[in-house]
């Protein structure tokens, strides 16, 4: 059976810009290892690349969170990254269950 501890890191379908690892595969530190956990920056690009920014107003697909005039280069709006977090646990509890398109 599924579980909650197989929750794996969704941030891993996009490419990471630190250490340029291709989708699917895991982050590499400076020496060609394996990381443990992405970079923080490979998470902020797949919340950027799917989810809009409810504080800001950002677009999903890659729209950057604004800090006023100033695009946020790094880190994405806590609220932004809270819907994502809430959307992906949605979905795993989703595909976890065996209801099918059980309508709200
Ligand atoms: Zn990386
Ligand atoms: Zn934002």
């Amino acid at each position: 059976m599924t579980s909650r501890a197989e929750r794996r890191h969704p941030e891993l379908e996009q490419r990471c810009a630190w250490c340029h690892a291709i989708p699917g595969l895991p982050c590499t530190n400076g020496h060609g290892d394996r990381r443990e956990k992405p970079h923080p920056g490979r998470k902020d690009a797949w919340i950027r690349a799917h989810f809009c920014c409810p504080d800001c107003g950002a677009p999903a697909e890659g729209g950057l969170c604004m800090t006023g005039p100033q695009p946020m280069t790094e880190g994405v709006h806590r609220a932004r990254a809270q819907a994502a977090e809430a959307a992906y646990e949605a979905a795993v509890e989703a595909a976890s269950s065996d209801v099918d398109g059980r309508p709200r």
